[in-house]
């Protein structure tokens, strides 16, 4: 299976119910213990959780999925998700939200997720624009399945600030003698925010300035070409940049599917749900698309 399709780098449900399947699923619980407000847009929440504890976690795009009650539920966390999927009625079932473990520190079971403050809609962004010490909420994970691997010489990572935490935890795990360049789309340059840096990388940032979400980012990628070193693609965020760059890679610059991790995080108009239900589909039409544009 290509980088490209694996369902554990675009955090399809699929990778999570794998460790245990959908029915012997348990939801692990997750104590908010720090909060810290790292760009305008971003939200820093530390959390521990003592059951991750001795979790070995070799990829850099480890995400976990939290569970939200639904408005009108008679039930709260703790709550036991195998129960509640055979007795509550569907539309009263946990509601997940995918994340990005920006740190995880195996011997305390303590771990960062940066979280887009993205307005008031939604379940996860406003949970975390509210969210205080102390707080608590369960999820499963983690899955994943990608890192930087040694047998490449330079890597392009670029996503929005939703992929920012994978493509940072990716650049602090670059392997030794090669190098990087990142994109990393940010609403304006008032926006920036604590990023690794060393000799080997090479970190832009694209502010969106008003455009739509992914298409000053695309331009980016684009206009900085593709590498003459054996090259990893890393390229995840807003699902019509990704369409964008797989066009790029696949069709137009001749990458191989295996060189490259690529997925929409999240799509325009869609929450996660809606997103994750129609996600096959809509790399079914690119993978259509991207053959004719081959076969002509
Ligand atoms: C593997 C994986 C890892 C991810 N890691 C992270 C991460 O570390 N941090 C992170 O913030 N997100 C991350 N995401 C994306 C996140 O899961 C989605 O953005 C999710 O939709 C947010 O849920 P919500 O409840 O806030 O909004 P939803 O209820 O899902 O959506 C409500 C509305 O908000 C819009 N919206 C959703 N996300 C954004 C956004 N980022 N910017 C602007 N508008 C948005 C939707 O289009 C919709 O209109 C990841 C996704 C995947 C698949």
């Amino acid at each position: 299976m290509n980088q490209s399709e694996t369902p554990t780098t675009s955090g399809d449900s699929a990778a999570v119910v794998k460790q245990g399947g959908r029915k012997g699923m348990k939801a692990k619980a997750a104590t908010v213990i720090g909060k810290q407000q790292i760009s305008p847009d971003l939200i820093r929440l530390r959390f521990s959780s003592p059951e991750m504890i001795g979790t070995e976690l070799p990829f850099s795009d480890h995400y976990i999925k939290l569970f939200f009650i639904p408005a009108g539920a008679d039930y709260s966390w703790p709550f036991d998700l195998a129960q509640i999927r055979e007795t509550a009625p569907r539309e009263f079932h946990p509601v997940t939200r995918t994340y990005t473990l920006r740190t995880f520190d195996s011997n305390t079971g303590e771990f960062d997720v940066d979280f887009v403050a993205h307005g008031d809609t939604g379940l996860a962004g406003p949970w975390a624009q509210r969210a205080e010490i102390g707080d608590q909420l369960g999820f499963a994970g983690p899955g994943g399945g990608w890192k930087p691997e040694a047998s490449y010489e330079h890597f392009v990572l670029a996503g929005d600030e939703a992929a920012a935490p994978a493509i940072f935890a990716a650049l602090e795990q670059l392997p030794a003698g090669t190098t990087a360049t990142a994109f990393v789309e940010i609403a304006n340059n008032q926006a920036l925010f604590d990023a690794p840096s060393s000799s080997a990388i090479n970190l832009v940032w694209v502010p969106r300035d008003g455009a739509t979400h992914g298409t000053k980012l695309i331009e980016a990628v684009r206009e900085a070409g593709y590498p003459t070193k054996k090259t990893s693609w890393f390229i995840h965020g807003v699902a019509e940049m990704v369409k964008e760059t797989r066009r790029f890679l696949f069709v137009d610059g001749g990458v191989n599917k295996e060189d490259a991790s690529i997925s929409g995080y999240w799509r325009l108009g869609m929450t996660e749900d809606q997103w994750q239900a129609s996600k096959s589909e809509f790399n079914e039409e690119n993978e259509a698309a991207e053959r004719a544009a081959l076969e002509k």
